[in-house]
């Protein structure tokens, strides 16, 4: 190891150790010795090292100087100004607390799409179009394990109309959608869209600004969805069965509006306190900084007025034309996000917050810009 050539042991140290790692699974999927495995199993979402090449704490890859770890990862040490400049040739300002990017309402004009989707059906709308227009081969996403009743999310690859669709709709539960990278590559897709939450859309940005190779270059388009945290899997035995009766199998529908808002099939709508779900807490999630998905090209929340629009934050010339020519093609349609001022501040107030989770101990960027939370 020399102090510029950072690899694994850095990383293990610094990140994976300390409770910034999301468990994004960036660095799993860039390692180029497939030395790094994945531990999702009872909520841990961490990257670990094999032991045959370095033992869990160091690798004896990145001993003769392989970095491609913490080129990926984007809670590495200075991520955040390095992928900002990256991505919009500037670092953010301080007032700039949900990133750089404005702010539309969208939605979905496919009334299938409009009605498949969790909010207006915009990223599904975004998918479809780009992969009609074969602008991407295929997109990382999070489908649904088995006939989807178990509501484990799981990382997936869609390449068509039909499986955008049926991937459609937030699992609140944690997906690292990275990796099911292997999986597209393997079928011979060369340009890729990452949806995923603020951890996950800041890899392509990480993994660009640092030269992290053939990924780097696959990864075309990231969409962000706004995210304040994730929950463990226990969320559905211990509170929502547990509490309020409410089976896995029998839940049609999970959004969060102010109270974790579960639909049944029978069409009954239970309103759970966000305050009773907040012990379920993913621990990936406790130090995360960023709700707005600041390094995506597009990000997408649902804190909008209006159930059936997407809040869309433009972030990067892509996001723009992007976004342009699904209007054009009459697949979305807009509205000013002055119409919802609420959301607005909301957004605002959600971003800040998320940032003073940052901790002190950590690189200085996240967390200190902005204002106090209110
Ligand atoms: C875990 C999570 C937390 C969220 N928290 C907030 C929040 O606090 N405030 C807010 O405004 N918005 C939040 N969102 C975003 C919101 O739920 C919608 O995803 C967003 O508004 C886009 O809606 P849509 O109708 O355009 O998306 P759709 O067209 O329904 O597409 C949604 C996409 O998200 C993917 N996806 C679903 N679940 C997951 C998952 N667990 N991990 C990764 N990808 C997934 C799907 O595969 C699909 O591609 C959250 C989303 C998730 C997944
Ligand atoms: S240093 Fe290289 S080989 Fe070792 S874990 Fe990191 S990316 Fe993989
Ligand atoms: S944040 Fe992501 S890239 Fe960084 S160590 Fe954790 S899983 Fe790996």
């Amino acid at each position: 190891m020399t102090p510029d050539k950072p690899q694994w042991l850095e990383l293990f140290a610094e990140v994976v150790t300390t409770g910034l790692c999301t468990g994004c699974a960036a660095c799993v999927v860039a390692c180029p010795h497939d030395v790094l495995g994945y531990d999702d199993a009872q909520g841990l979402y961490r990257p670990f090292h094999v032991e045959a090449d370095g033992g869990p704490t160091d690798c004896t890859h990145g001993q003769r100087g392989c970095t491609m770890c913490t080129r990926a990862c984007p809670r590495f040490r200075t991520w955040e100004p390095e992928i900002d400049v990256h991505r919009v040739g500037r670092e953010r300002r301080d007032d700039e607390v949900a990133g750089v990017g404005d702010v539309v309402l969208a939605r979905a004009l496919d009334p299938e799409v409009a009605a498949t989707g969790q909010d207006g059906g915009f990223v599904s709308a975004l998918l479809i179009h780009a992969l009609a227009h074969d602008l991407i081969d295929a997109a990382l996403v999070s489908g649904r394990e088995g006939d989807g009743t178990s509501w484990r999310a799981v990382p997936a690859v869609v390449r068509t109309r039909d499986e955008v669709l049926a991937a459609a709709g937030s699992r609140y539960t944690y997906s690292a959608n990275l990796l099911a990278y292997p999986e597209a590559v393997a079928g011979g897709a060369e340009r890729l869209a990452l949806v995923g939450m603020g951890c996950a859309a800041s890899a392509p940005g990480a993994m660009q600004a640092r030269k992290a190779g053939k990924i780097a270059r696959r990864l075309v388009l990231s969409i962000g969805l706004l995210c304040s945290k994730t929950f463990d899997d226990a969320i559905f035995p211990e509170l929502f069965e547990a509490r309020y009766g409410l089976a896995r199998a029998d839940i049609a529908k999970m959004n969060i509006k102010g109270a974790f808002r579960v639909t049944t099939r029978d069409g009954q709508r239970h309103d759970i306190p966000l305050r009773e779900a907040h012990d379920f807490t993913r621990t990936g999630c406790v130090m995360c900084p960023d709700f707005a998905a600041e390094h995506a090209d597009l990000s997408a929340g649902g804190i909008g007025a209006l159930d059936d629009w997407t809040l869309v934050v433009v972030r990067t010339e892509l996001g723009r034309s992007l976004l342009d020519a699904l209007v054009a093609a009459g697949a979305v349609e807009t509205r000013p996000a002055h119409e919802d001022p609420r959301a607005l501040a909301l957004l605002a107030r959600l971003a800040r917050a998320s940032r003073t989770r940052w901790p002190d101990w950590a690189d200085a960027h996240p967390g200190r810009t902005g204002a106090p939370a209110s």
